[in-house]
């Protein structure tokens, strides 16, 4: 049987899940498979240290050519009509110039005002930021939706927003936190939805279990078509 296991490799920033194999091959080889996902063959005796300088080495080649790239990533460089993926929808986002940064959806449309909104790397970063901020507060909201199914010595979870690509979100009843990744912004409200909903269950059931399962479709009956839809957005 192969030993596979999955490695978080950040390039400018960008975080790509790369799968490694060990193999009975001579040498490392690194290629990306048909869901556009970074995928490295290794020689069985090779360390974790000679694979992560590897990978160091061949990150531009991986930056260029993973298609994950476009669904766990944001722009490193931004100009006024660029498209962004906010909520399910390639958007033409509008740059303003403003004292302070935000990012606002103004009918559909994202309006991210920064203090120089020429400097292309200055809108990214101002984006990154703001997005975070975007995507707590829409967050927050579809949690209120769903925070009858948390048991209410709980109360509200906080939601924190971080870049995560392994996976979408976790919960934890002892912070009383429930992590999202920042990329589920990017995905339709509907996705995001069976996301929220299944970290607010793990409030009462913290395992997969059948149980875990019957509360959670009893509130989202679609949950599992939703779920697909989330990975097919992603390719994950
Ligand atoms: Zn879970």
């Amino acid at each position: 049987m192969y030993n596979t296991q999955k490695v978080i490799q950040t390039v400018n920033g960008v975080s790509y899940e790369i799968t490694v194999t060990r193999k009975k091959v001579k040498r490392m080889t690194l290629r990306i498979d048909r869901q556009g996902k970074p995928c490295l063959s290794v020689p069985e005796h090779v360390t974790r240290e000679q694979i992560e300088d590897f990978l160091r080495s061949c990150s531009g080649w991986i930056a260029e050519h993973s298609g994950c790239r476009t669904f766990f990533s944001l722009p490193e460089e931004l100009r006024d009509a660029d498209e962004v993926m906010i909520l399910g929808e390639k958007r033409r986002i509008s740059i303003v110039r403003g004292a302070k940064a935000s990012l606002s959806l103004r009918d559909e449309i994202p309006v991210l005002s920064v203090r120089v909104p020429e400097d292309p790397a200055g809108a990214a970063a101002a984006y990154d930021k703001t997005l975070k901020e975007l995507a707590l507060d829409v967050f927050r909201k579809r949690l209120e939706l769903y925070a009858d199914v948390i048991p209410e010595r709980y109360g509200l979870p906080e939601i924190r927003v971080r870049k995560m690509t392994s996976r979408w979100g976790s919960a934890s009843r002892k912070t009383g936190e429930i992590h999202l990744s920042l990329y589920l912004i990017k995905a339709p409200l509907d996705c995001i939805d069976s996301v929220v909903l299944h970290e607010a269950v793990h409030f009462t059931y913290m395992d997969h279990s059948e149980k875990f399962y019957e509360k959670l479709l009893a509130r989202m009956p679609d949950y599992r078509q939703r779920s697909r839809k989330l990975k097919e957005y992603a390719g994950h």
